[in-house]
């Protein structure tokens, strides 16, 4: 009888072997179109990390779904994405084009409006999508909007957004052991987000995560791996290689974070400019 592991751990080697270098012939459309939506008044920084990141990570077009208020922020502090308008204060108008990858959550708030619109697209939208933070949170309030999810949907719950998510567990083995049953039975990736972050598959497998540091405990540094995430989908890898490839990425580009800035000093901001140097060393 053969017996199958479920249980792999992603190291150097085995990232770099998911990793697709550039097509010399390329042009952008070849390199798709990610969407980030999130953003509200006070937390439009959350939008421009994950902006910023998806940019840094290759996609050949980038947007940004965003209320008016960080219009001049984005606009400036990423002029290679293109500004999409959802609101005034916060996100109500989850508006966005057929075609696009979708990542939705870094600083969405939970506002009325904002909930009322998020599950009005979940129901009108069947492609996969990343789904992070505020908007696991929104989806969090009632049980029942866990069907809305679509298939082969990427979720990035910390602890706490998975505890609201699925109920609470007594340990990690618990929490991971629950997470394998709910993404067969939603079908979709959860990227259950620790010190080793974990990758689990709709069939069962999880992906334990080497890289990353303590210096990503910071506000803001959830909101880089989104961004990273839906740019790879952009770029079709599968869902399944864009989590395992994405997770080790943004650990990766921590770990370059902490060398030169220790992990105390080192900003979601560094990690992102470290993304460069982590693909220089892919190619
Ligand atoms: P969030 O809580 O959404 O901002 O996400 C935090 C991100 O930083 C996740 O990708 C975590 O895996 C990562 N992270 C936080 N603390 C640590 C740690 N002590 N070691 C490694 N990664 C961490
Ligand atoms: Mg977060």
């Amino acid at each position: 009888e053969v017996t199958e592991t479920n249980y792999f751990a992603t190291d150097d080697h085995f990232a770099g072997s998911l990793f697709i270098p550039r097509n010399e012939f390329a042009h952008k459309g070849s390199y798709g179109k990610a969407v980030i939506v999130g953003g509200s008044y006070g937390k439009i920084g959350a939008a421009v990390l994950a902006t910023k990141s998806a940019l840094k990570t290759g996609a050949g077009l980038t947007f940004t779904l965003a209320p008016q208020c960080g219009y001049e922020v984005l606009q400036t502090s990423c002029p290679e994405a293109m500004f999409i308008e959802g609101g005034e204060q916060y996100i109500k108008d989850f508006d966005i084009d057929k075609g696009a990858v979708i990542g939705i959550g870094p600083g969405l708030g939970t506002h009325a409006d904002t909930q009322k619109g998020l599950l009005k697209f979940l129901k009108d939208n069947q492609a996969p999508l990343v789904l992070d933070a505020d908007a696991l949170n929104i989806i969090s309030e009632d049980k029942k909007n866990l069907q809305l999810i679509p298939k082969r949907s990427i979720i990035t719950p910390h602890p706490k957004e998975f505890e609201r998510l699925f109920g609470p567990t007594e340990n990690s083995f618990e929490r991971l052991e629950l997470a394998r049953k709910k993404a067969e039975e939603l079908g979709v990736y959860i990227v259950l987000k620790d010190h080793h972050t974990q990758v689990i598959t709709p069939d069962g497998k999880v992906y334990y995560n080497l890289t990353g540091n303590a210096g990503l405990a910071k506000g803001g540094s959830g909101d880089i791996l989104t961004g990273i995430l839906t740019s790879l989908l952009a770029q079709r890898y599968s869902e399944k290689n864009a989590c395992i490839l994405g997770v080790w990425l943004h650990g990766k580009a921590a770990d370059l974070a902490a060398e030169k800035h220790s992990k105390e000093s080192m900003l979601p901001t560094d990690v992102i400019d470290e993304l460069g140097n982590v693909f220089i060393d892919l190619n």
